[in-house]
């Protein structure tokens, strides 16, 4: 899939600069490339390293609690929205992509809704449109994929099982 070309200009300058990006790598990689970078902090790197709970977000720090919200809003848009309420949520789309702290995230992102454009005519199908860009995601870093006809029980009304209630 390809990414979006941006001009170098309009590049982040942690790109651009080759500098470690916190929320664009896990926090090992993270702090591997911030440990080449500073050959001062030369501290273990090994498989248990991780962040204390006040530190900054690392991406899938930031990837958990986006996604929870994203599914949790689209679970919670008006089951008939009106005409305002979906363009608004399409512009609410458009700038979240643009906006998502992790570069080559949002880059991809911004690609994927360009191919298939949000479906915002209820909640089931904006759940829907959101379950099958995680999935996307999912699939590029080989996680399992999840079923989008499950998604308003995860995400709204529980579990049939009624074990959330
Ligand atoms: C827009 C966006 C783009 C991202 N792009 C990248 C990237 O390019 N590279 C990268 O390394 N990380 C990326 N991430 C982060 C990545 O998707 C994960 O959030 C992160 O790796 C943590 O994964 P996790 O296994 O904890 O669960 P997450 O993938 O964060 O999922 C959280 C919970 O959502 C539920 N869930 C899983 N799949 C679905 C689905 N399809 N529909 C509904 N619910 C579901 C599951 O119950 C799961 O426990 C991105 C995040 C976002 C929001």
């Amino acid at each position: 899939m390809g990414r979006v070309s941006l001009s170098f200009e309009e590049e982040p300058s942690h790109y651009k600069e080759k500098k470690a990006c916190r929320v664009c790598d896990d926090f090992r990689s993270w702090r591997k490339k911030k440990t080449m970078q500073d050959q001062s902090k030369l501290e273990s790197s090994g498989s248990d390293l991780q962040a204390p709970n006040d530190c900054p977000l690392d991406t899938e720090q930031l990837g958990r609690s986006t996604w929870s919200f994203l599914h949790t809003m689209a679970a919670y848009y008006p089951e008939k929205p009106t005409e305002t309420q979906k363009q608004d949520m399409r512009n609410f789309i458009d700038l979240f992509a643009k906006f998502y702290p992790c570069y080559h995230c949002a880059a991809d992102l911004q690609e994927n809704v360009k191919a298939v454009k949000p479906d915002v005519r209820s909640c089931y199908t904006l759940s829907n449109w959101f379950c099958v860009q995680h999935n996307i995601v999912n699939r590029k870093l080989s996680k399992p994929e999840f079923d989008c006809s499950k998604v308003m029980e995860r995400w709204r009304d529980g579990w049939k099982d009624g074990s959330c209630d």
